[in-house]
């Protein structure tokens, strides 16, 4: 259970951070939490997000940039860990287009399996 910085009560990935809804944690450091996604779209397929709330990757910029970084330098730790040695993708989505549901920044991280050859 952690404390989430700019904490939205209505949002789910707060509310997984806070421990008030449950989740498969998978990873946890001072500024970020990992865990399962609910409906896996690969064999393995995490949802990394800070312990902040961020609405999306358009909100990164020079306030929070030490804070991607932080998360970003995460993701390898996490994908070793998983045994994802033939590789693994990343995927943040931004917005309605990209089919953003949960307004809280969150980088999927997929593997475990040849991925398609389209991202889109
Ligand atoms: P996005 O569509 O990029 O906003 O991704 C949101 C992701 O959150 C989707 O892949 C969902 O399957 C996942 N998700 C929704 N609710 C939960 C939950 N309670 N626990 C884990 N993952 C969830
Ligand atoms: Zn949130």
């Amino acid at each position: 259970m952690s404390e989430v910085k700019n904490h939205d009560p209505e949002c789910l990935f707060c509310r997984i951070i806070q421990g008030e809804i449950p989740s498969t944690k998978v990873y946890e450091d001072e500024l970020c939490f990992a865990f399962r996604d609910i409906a896996p779209q690969a064999p393995t397929h995490i949802l990394v997000v800070p312990k902040t709330h961020i609405a999306s990757a358009a909100e990164i910029g020079a306030d929070n940039a030490a804070l991607a970084a932080h998360i970003l330098s995460a993701l390898p730790k996490i994908a070793a860990a998983e045994g994802l040695t033939g590789g693994w993708r990343i995927v943040s989505n931004v917005g309605d287009d990209a089919g953003q549901t949960v307004k809280h920044l969150h980088f999927h991280i997929l593997g475990g399996e040849r991925l398609s050859d389209r991202m889109a």
